[in-house]
Formats: structure tokens, C-alpha cells, sequence
């Protein structure tokens, strides 16, 4: 019985392993087209100050098969495999790029807007010089661009340069994922970024969990030492983000204010008319 029993559940495992091999393999096919067919969306999440102002919104990616979404964790590995991530980065900070632009011809009062990056786009040559180059095409400046790289992929001290050749075109650069990927001291001290985001998984048990919250706390700390400023992200409750706000973090992004809207919700719901701008007004009493 018990051979049987073992004999059975290993045909379930490999059932379920095919299974899942074919609906990546599915979804891989299916994600080469997704750039030439238009089916790539961005979403933008407010990132708001203690005093509860929008200061900043990070584009996130969207992509849905046969009307269902797939979440980036699943299609962002599979592009970074298979190098796709090289022309969707660039359509993702271009699209971004625009919709900065338009926001500001609509007349609203646009914050800083980050844009993540993968390590696989850092090393393509000519990465910094292939953003500026965007982004002046699109009218807008780079410091009102944040670049996201996560931690655990900064790690590679040949990314260094880049990093550099990035903040030197003038674009602001943050450490996505913060407190994930063991970045030493040394490290992060010899890193041009000016801003670590807390991961999720930090602030997420903040509350009932003290080494939560004294990760938090470090992390503010040192950010203050190192003149850093400091985003959480996942901020889902109003204890989570008081205490957030009395160690220190400049900026606040979660579910508790917003979770990622389209472009034209984040417009009507968090932002502001450009008052100081005639012309921008102007533009906008037009529509
Ligand atoms: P991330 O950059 O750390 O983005 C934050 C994630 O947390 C987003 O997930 C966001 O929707 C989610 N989130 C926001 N507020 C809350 C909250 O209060 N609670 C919880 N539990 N989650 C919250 P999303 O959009 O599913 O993206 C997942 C990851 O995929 C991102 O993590 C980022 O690493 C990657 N990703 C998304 N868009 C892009 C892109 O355009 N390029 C690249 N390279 N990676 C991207
Ligand atoms: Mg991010
Ligand atoms: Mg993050
Ligand atoms: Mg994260």
C-alpha cells in the first residue's frame, strides 16, 4: 500500500511539475509579443510625506493574459531570463517619461517618479547615456527621475561605474528592496544613490514584532548617517506608519493611502493644479 501510495504521488509531482513547466513556457511565448502587441500598461502609486503630500509615484508594470493579470514577481524573472527586459525597461522608462510630460501639459504639479531598473538593463553599454537620451526627447529632466535597483542585485561592485555614469547624467538612484540583500557597510558607503527603500517584509509585522521594528529603526539611522533618505513601501496601517514617521522616513508608499492607479486617477486623486504656471493652467481650462 504504502509503494502505491509513493508510486501515486510521484505521478501527481511530475503532473504538477509539467504543469507549471508548460505554463511558463506558455507564458514566456506569450510575453514576446507583449511589447509589439501594445499589451504592457504602467500604474503609478503615490509616495506621500508625514504630512500626508504627494512628493513622488513609482511606475509599476502591468501585463494581463486572456484578461488575467500576472503578478511582475512571475513575468519580471522570466524577461530578465530571456533578455526581454532590455526593450521592455526602455519602453517602461520611456512610457514614464511621457506620462511626466503629459501631466505637466494637463496643468498638474508633478512629483519625482521612479522608474525600477534591472541589473540585466545596467549592464546593456550605454545604458546612461540611452535614458538621458530619452528623457530629453520627452522634455523632462532627469533629477525628476528616480532610478529603483534592487539590493540583492547591486551587490556586483562592476555595477559601480554605471551607478555613477547614471548620477552623473543626474538621475537620482535608490536602493529598491532595502535590508534583503546584505549590503555591506563599506558597500553601500562607496554606492551613489540618495535613498534606500525599506522593504515590505520589514515593515509589514512592524508593530507586533520588535526586531521588525528595530530593523526599521536601524535602517533610519543609518540612512541619517549616511545622508540618505529613507521610503517605506507596504504601509498598509495607520500604526505602521506612525511609528514609521517617528523613526525618521522621509517618504511613505502603500495600500493605507493608495495602492497603483492609472495615470489619469492618480492625477484627479493626488495631485495638485500647477498653480504657479500660467501657461500649464492655461492648458488645462482648454480641455
Ligand atoms: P517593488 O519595486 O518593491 O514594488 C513594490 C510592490 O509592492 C509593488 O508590487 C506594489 O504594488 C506592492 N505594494 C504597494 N503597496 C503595498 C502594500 O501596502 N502592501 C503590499 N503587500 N504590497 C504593496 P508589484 O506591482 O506587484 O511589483 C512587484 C515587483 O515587480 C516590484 O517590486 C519590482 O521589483 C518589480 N517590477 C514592477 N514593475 C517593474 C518594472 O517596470 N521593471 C522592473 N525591472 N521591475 C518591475
Ligand atoms: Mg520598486
Ligand atoms: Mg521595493
Ligand atoms: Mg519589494
Amino acid at each position: 500500500a504504502t509503494k502505491s501510495a509513493g508510486r501515486g504521488s510521484y505521478r501527481f509531482y511530475i503532473e504538477e511539475f509539467t504543469q507549471a513547466t508548460r505554463t511558463r513556457l506558455e507564458l514566456r511565448r506569450r510575453l514576446h509579443g507583449a511589447l509589439p502587441g501594445g499589451e504592457f500598461t504602467l500604474v503609478y502609486q503615490p509616495q506621500l510625506n508625514h504630512l500626508r503630500q504627494t512628493v513622488g509615484a513609482e511606475a509599476l508594470l502591468r501585463w494581463s493574459v486572456d484578461g488575467k493579470p500576472v503578478p511582475p514577481d512571475e513575468f519580471i524573472p522570466l524577461a530578465e531570463e530571456s533578455g526581454l527586459i532590455v526593450p521592455m525597461g526602455l519602453w517602461v522608462f520611456e512610457s514614464a517619461c511621457r506620462q511626466v510630460a503629459q501631466w505637466r501639459a494637463e496643468g498638474w504639479q508633478v512629483p519625482v517618479v521612479s522608474v525600477n531598473v534591472s541589473t540585466i538593463q545596467l549592464r546593456e553599454p550605454g545604458f546612461a547615456q540611452a535614458l538621458l537620451g530619452i528623457a530629453q526627447r520627452a522634455g523632462v529632466a532627469p533629477a525628476s527621475l528616480v532610478l529603483e535597483i534592487t539590493e540583492s542585485q547591486l551587490l556586483d561592485e562592476s555595477l559601480y561605474a554605471i551607478a555613477l555614469d547614471l548620477k552623473n547624467a543626474g538621475f537620482a538612484l535608490s536602493i529598491d528592496d532595502f535590508g534583503t540583500g546584505h549590503s555591506s557597510l563599506v558597500k553601500l558607503k562607496r554606492l551613489p544613490v540618495s535613498e534606500l527603500k525599506i522593504d515590505k517584509e520589514f515593515v509589514r509585522d512592524i508593530v507586533v514584532d520588535p526586531n521588525d521594528r528595530e530593523i526599521c529603526a536601524t535602517v533610519n539611522a543609518l540612512a541619517r548617517a549616511l545622508g540618505l533618505e529613507v521610503v517605506a513601501e507596504g504601509v498598509e496601517t495607520e500604526a505602521q506608519w506612525q511609528l514609521l514617521v517617528k523613526m525618521g522616513c522621509q517618504r511613505f508608499q502603500g495600500w493605507l493611502f493608495a495602492p497603483a492607479l492609472a495615470p489619469e486617477d492618480l492625477a484627479r486623486h493626488w495631485l495638485r493644479p500647477a498653480v504657479d504656471d500660467p501657461l500649464a493652467q492655461a492648458v488645462k481650462n482648454d480641455s
